[in-house]
């Protein structure tokens, strides 16, 4: 993408109504703008970034055997009448009536939904184990939205469900889950500790939080130091086998991590002193198993291997997507800006022509960015004709991982200056081995789409 021809609204000034340095950058960068009290048109960086974050859920959720589908954002209220929780939902919901005086709600997740759908066309346990999921936009009348897409009313979220005949079965799809979502949060440059939580009003027994630790987090959390060191990596785990998706949760889990919910001070006292830590986290996740709770309320039964009717064993599972790109920031700025995860980055390298209309210069970027785009990465190219500082300040402020800076002095020496935007440290070289040095950054981030 060429600066000049993109949608790129860049604030100068600090906007006032933002509290916390997400949503400061959010705005200031041009990638999102308020529409109204919690909801946000994404302008195309920040639709970038969403796109990325929304591909790599897609890809772990399938690379463990999750199927994608789609169910809508409104949903008539006689579902929620049969759970009992259109009631109980409370203020949060935003209840609709349709031109027939027909009840309807903007959906603020889809339990009802997916049972509904799986009673009607699931009859055996032989159709079991069965994990749906998909990627929609949801609608919470949150009483305090705040911190830009952080804590929005209409905010997008991953959320999926499980079904299955046994107790057991269903437990190691919660395990599969959380053994899926760390490595889902590593690949987005993020920690994300796995926290024993409360359930809330989605109900149940055994479910955990994902939080990322960061100061402007809306929840207090504590935990065993020891746990920060723990690493998913790309190991190979077998997600069919129970074992060994328990034997990640376990390595994962059985260090003391709690939010305040479900936090106990003599089980935490039990952690040697020097390694107890209370801070501050964002919930960017919960998985959930709460057994027959909706099956039993809407009939959600398969016949089983005896040939009698037995209500399924369900779990959901979410992601907060629109959540995670405040969540990533706050985990990843300086002074000057964003600095992005190579695995999510709205744009993989940035190019910086020091001197716009200089025939040299000018071939120069043309020349890297027909081999950065050959490579299938994406890059942009600041080819205004503005003051240097001007460009160094917005591609530090947008936060691209990489820059690439050409100008006549350079070139003269048959050399651009390649610039890691977190360490700040440059290097010169010949443009064709800056090409060859993205691609090595690069290589490992390959699964994600550009777009
Ligand atoms: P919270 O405690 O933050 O209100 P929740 O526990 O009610 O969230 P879940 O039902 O667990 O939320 O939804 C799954 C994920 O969706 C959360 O982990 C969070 O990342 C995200 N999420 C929930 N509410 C919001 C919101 N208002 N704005 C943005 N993301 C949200
Ligand atoms: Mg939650």
């Amino acid at each position: 993408m060429r600066l000049s021809r993109y949608f790129l609204p860049v604030l100068k000034e600090t906007p006032a109504e933002a509290q916390i340095v997400s949503h400061r950058l959010m705005l200031r960068a041009g990638m999102i703008k308020q529409a109204g009290a919690g909801i946000y048109s994404w302008l195309p960086l920040g639709f970038k970034v969403l796109r990325k974050l929304e591909n790599i859920v897609h890809e772990e959720q399938m690379r463990v055997g999750h199927i994608p589908m789609l169910m809508p954002t409104l949903q008539p209220a006689d579902l929620w009448r049969e759970s009992g929780r259109y009631d109980d939902y409370g203020e949060e919901m935003l209840r609709i009536k349709d031109r027939q005086g027909r009840d309807l709600l903007y959906g603020p997740t889809n339990e009802e939904m997916i049972t509904d759908i799986f009673r009607s066309h699931v009859g055996s346990y032989k159709d079991l184990p069965l994990t749906l999921y998909h990627i929609q936009w949801k609608f919470r009348d949150e009483m305090r939205p705040r911190f830009g897409v952080m804590r929005g009313r209409e905010f997008y979220m991953k959320d999926g469900y499980t079904f299955d005949l046994t107790q057991e079965d269903a437990l190691h799809a919660y395990n599969r889950h959380l053994v899926s979502y760390l490595r889902t949060y590593e690949r987005m440059g993020l920690q994300a500790i796995p926290m024993r939580a409360d359930s809330g009003p989605i109900g149940g027994d055994d479910t955990h939080e994902f939080l990322v630790l960061a100061e402007t987090g809306e929840s207090e959390v504590f935990y065993d130091a020891q746990i920060t060191d723990l690493k998913f990596g790309d190991r190979e785990v077998d997600y069919e086998s129970h074992e060994a998706c328990r034997a990640v949760l376990e390595e994962f889990t059985s260090r003391y991590a709690r939010t305040d919910e479900t936090h106990d001070e003599a089980l935490f006292a039990e952690v040697p002193e020097a390694r107890r830590r209370t801070a501050r986290g964002i919930e960017v996740g919960q998985i959930f198993y709460f057994g027959t709770k909706y099956s039993d309320a809407m009939g959600a039964t398969v016949q089983g291997p005896d040939g009698k009717s037995v209500p399924v064993h369900m779990g959901s599972h979410g992601i907060g997507v629109s959540r995670l790109v405040g969540a990533i920031i706050e985990a990843s700025h300086d002074e000057r800006g964003i600095i992005w995860p190579e695995g999510v980055t709205p744009f993989h390298a940035g190019i910086v022509n020091l001197k716009q209309g200089d025939a040299e210069a000018d071939a120069a970027c043309e020349a890297l960015y027909a081999g950065i785009t050959a490579l299938g990465l994406d890059p942009l190219y600041d080819d205004r004709d503005e003051r240097a500082g001007g460009k160094f300040a917005t591609m530090d402020l947008i936060g691209l991982p990489w820059r690439i800076t050409v100008g006549p002095r350079g070139l003269k020496n048959g050399v651009v200056e390649l610039t890691c935007r977190r360490t700040g440290t440059s290097e010169e070289m010949p443009p064709e081995d800056a090409i060859a040095r993205l691609a090595k950054i690069y290589a490992p981030h390959r699964g994600v789409l550009v777009g």
